[in-house]
């Protein structure tokens, strides 16, 4: 990932999971950036053990309490994350934190439609608003004119199921909830790509693959792919990105994934 040099990132969901898995790499990097924010909803729970480990390895890792289903969590963090940066912009805001639910069709209810479009459409939509003006100024911070994750950009993590054009296995997962709200994802990407071009804002949606998380691992099946493998791909896609290819779906291979 060569061609990914970030000075400043934020990752959401980031005590567990594919979260967790970006937040080792870029520590590990040669030349790893100078703020490495993770977002945790209970930074000091037993489910941020990992963080918490790594956190006192790494002084450039500065663990935010985040809820993205809470716009006063999002603004605090905003806040936060600002005074940290002391006058420089946030390069890269990875909307990671996602919620999924099993449900059969018949089976999902209004709570769970309206909780998981929250967490996984509402959230990120909140968090581009907040961060927008941090990515702008690490936009107008960095030099050449054109778009790329490493001047200033939103990933949203969104899934080969919110897909409505390779919709299959229907026999495996239903889910349709999750995939509502991943496909709504996709949609609130192409309209950040197209509102924060003029800011110099790349976005991206990726599909991370079926990863061996506690998410993938839901239904008990094992999935292909390592934390290390997905999280090592995708890194290598975005560093490849430019400014042609924002407002796309792609997967952790590069694939352009079909809306
Ligand atoms: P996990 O379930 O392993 O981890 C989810 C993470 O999101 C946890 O850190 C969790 O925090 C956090 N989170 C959930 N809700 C919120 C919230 N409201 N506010 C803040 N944080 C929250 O999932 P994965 O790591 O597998 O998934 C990461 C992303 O990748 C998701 O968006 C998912 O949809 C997507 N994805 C995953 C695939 C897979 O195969 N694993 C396939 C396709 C897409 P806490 O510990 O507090 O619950």
């Amino acid at each position: 990932m060569a061609g990914l040099r970030v000075c400043s990132l934020l990752v959401t969901g980031a005590n567990r999971g594919i979260g967790l898995g970006l937040v080792q790499h870029f520590l590990r990097l040669p030349n790893p950036p100078q703020w490495v924010f993770a977002g945790c909803r209970d930074p000091k729970g037993q489910r941020a053990q990992e963080l918490q480990n790594l956190a006192s390895k790494h002084p450039n890792l500065v663990i935010i309490p985040l809820e993205v289903a809470d716009p006063t969590s999002i603004k605090a963090a905003a806040a936060s994350i600002e005074g940290r940066l002391g006058g420089s912009g946030l390069n890269l805001l990875i909307n990671n934190a996602g919620i999924a639910k099993i449900n059969l069709l018949e089976n999902e209810t209004l709570k769970d439609m309206t909780e998981i479009y929250t967490t996984n459409t509402a959230g990120p939509l909140l968090m581009g608003q907040a961060f927008l003006p941090l990515l702008k100024k690490a936009a107008q911070g960095s030099p050449g004119s054109e778009l790329s994750c490493s001047k200033a950009a939103i990933v949203n993590m969104s899934s080969i199921g919110g897909s409505i054009a390779s919709a299959f296995g229907w026999d495996l997962i239903q889910a349709t909830s999750y995939r509502c709200s991943k496909a709504a994802l996709n949609m609130l990407t192409k309209c950040q790509s197209l509102a924060y071009k003029e800011h110099g804002v790349f976005c991206v949606a990726l599909h991370p693959g079926w990863v061996q998380t506690d998410m993938g691992s839901s239904g008990g099946h094992t999935p292909p792919v390592t934390v290390d493998d997905s999280v090592k791909g995708m890194l290598k896609v975005l560093s490849s990105l430019s400014e042609k290819d924002t407002g796309t779906f792609l997967d952790w291979e590069g694939n352009v994934v079909p809306w």
